[in-house]
């Protein structure tokens, strides 16, 4: 197997990737909120994600990654209680949209997605473990845990521990990052929200031990990669290994990998802010999933990327151009090459699929991975035009798409079909893709037996539901939507 090599937020270093079961890769991911619509700054961070598990499939590991939702929290609480509703009523909608938002955006189900709401019992069996181990102690109703008692507090995020005073409390989840203080494991019950009567006390859990109790019952208790973005670093991932690590003496995650952010106008786009859109707001506007999962994968994830309707456009017009360069090797057909023939294309072709994987090997270098696919396409674009493309070259430029498709999920054309599928956006008025392909067969068939009558019919009948098709030279066709 190729090494992959990941930058670890713990050592602070690129390293090779080593799991701990041979063959197989153990993932946690930090899942939305679902308290609102996610926004496509969260879903930079998911998108990331599964360009990794789909990478690590490729290179023919056996992926486990566990993704939770995060179906309680202070918000979804007050929000619930002030609607009048439970708190699975109130999460259910968010949840079932953001499953959508995934689907629309190709994005590969994790092997499990799991809730908050349904641990309850191993949040308070862990929690159990710490009192223990006198990790913690109670105060007011909640149960909080002693950071003094756990030395290596900090190691993930470097953060200064010299101003920490024994004992200070925080009891927001959500908290800025200039200071380290014991946080709730376990919060008291507030007057009219929400709480679950459990052999620790009525309450509800603090935010971070969700995702302990939840990543050691099906991953194990050290995993290979928790990933998130870089805002959950300090406090929550740094809490995870407090609470995980004390309670089982074992380190808890070998790799910690974290997106850098998606910025909107230099600013982070955040839901507080109100800064953001959602996947609605852009598919009403009439831009693609395909466009935005292009833009969202193509900055390295430790690059911040800069949001703007230029960059949605530019990755349109990307997406378009493989997708065209894809339909054109499909459909032409080129000549043997002559003997002794000089044989540019194939050799870059066997050139870009190796340059795609090395790219993606060192840190998931999606930039040159997509470079490496680039330009295979342009110069195969130019020896297709000069009709110095040869059978022989098809086969090696074909692997490079499918080596790329697995990973980018971006060259099948379904963009209309998802959307409609998903009630998302403005469902297309005009026939499917199959409606089409049938179509122009049976134009292509017409122009066969020379009836140009019925072929211009055709050709007319897609033109007024919006399709435009261009006959290339080598014979073939290619259509798109207007
Ligand atoms: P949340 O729903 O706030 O818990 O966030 C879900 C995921 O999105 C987490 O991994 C966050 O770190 C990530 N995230 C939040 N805002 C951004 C942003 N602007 N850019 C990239 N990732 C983000
Ligand atoms: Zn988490």
């Amino acid at each position: 197997m190729r090494e992959i090599r990941l930058h670890n937020t713990l050592t602070g270093k690129t390293e090779p990737f080593v799991p701990l079961h041979p063959g197989e890769v153990r993932i946690y991911t930090c899942g939305p909120t679902v308290y609102d619509y996610a926004h496509i700054g969260n879903f930079r961070t998911f998108i990331f994600q599964d360009v990794l598990r789909r990478f690590f499939e490729a290179q023919g590991y056996r992926v486990n990654q566990v993704m939770n939702l995060t179906d309680v929290d202070d918000r979804i609480i007050a929000k619930a209680a002030a609607a009048g509703v439970t708190i699975r009523e109130y999460t259910e909608k968010y949840a079932q949209e953001f499953f959508a938002d995934c689907k629309v955006l190709g994005l590969e189900p994790p092997e499990r997605w799991v809730r908050a709401t349904d641990h309850i019992d191993d949040m308070v069996e862990l929690i159990g473990r710490l009192q223990k181990r006198s990790f913690t102690y109670s105060s007011d109703g909640s149960i909080y845990f002693r950071i003094a008692k756990f030395p290596g507090y900090g190691k993930l995020s470097k953060i200064d521990l010299t101003g920490i005073q024994a004992g200070a409390r925080v009891d927001v989840d959500r908290y800025e990052k200039e200071n380290a203080r014991d946080f709730a494991l376990w919060k008291a019950p507030k007057p009219g929200e929400h709480f679950w009567e459990t052999r620790i006390g009525p309450g509800r859990p603090g935010w971070h031990i969700e995702c302990s109790a939840m990543a050691m019952k099906y991953l194990g208790e050290t995993l290979d990669i928790h990933s998130g973005g870089v805002d959950l670093a300090f406090p929550h991932h740094e809490n995870e290994i407090a609470q995980s690590e004390a309670a089982t003496g074992k380190p808890f995650v070998r790799y910690w990998l974290h997106a850098e952010h998606l910025l909107l106008e230099s600013e982070k786009m955040s839901k507080s802010a109100g800064n953001f859109y959602t996947l609605r707001d852009l598919f009403a506007m009439g831009h693609k999933p395909s466009s935005l999962r292009f833009l969202l994968a193509s900055v390295p994830y430790r690059r911040q990327l800069n949001f703007t309707m230029d960059g949605l456009q530019q990755a349109a017009s990307s997406v378009e151009r493989l997708r065209n360069f894809a339909q054109r090797l499909a459909e032409a057909k080129f000549p043997p090459a002559k003997r002794g023939e000089e044989r540019a294309v194939q050799k870059l072709a066997e050139r870009s699929a190796e340059e795609f994987d090395a790219g993606l090997a060192d840190d998931l270098n999606t930039a040159q991975a997509l470079a490496a696919v680039f330009e295979l396409v342009r110069e195969a674009n130019i020896a297709m035009d000069r009709g110095e493309l040869r059978q022989e070259d098809v086969a090696p430029a074909k692997a490079v798409l499918d080596k790329f498709e697995r990973v980018f999920a971006l060259i099948k054309d379904d963009d209309a079909t998802r959307l409609a599928e998903l009630g998302l956006g403005a469902a297309p008025d005009g026939p499917s893709d199959a409606e089409i392909e049938a179509l122009v067969a049976q134009r292509q068939a017409a122009r066969k037996r020379r009836d140009f009558t019925e072929a211009d019919r055709i050709r007319q009948q897609l033109a007024e539901s919006g399709i435009l098709i261009e006959d290339t030279r080598d014979g073939g066709v290619r259509w798109r939507r207007k």
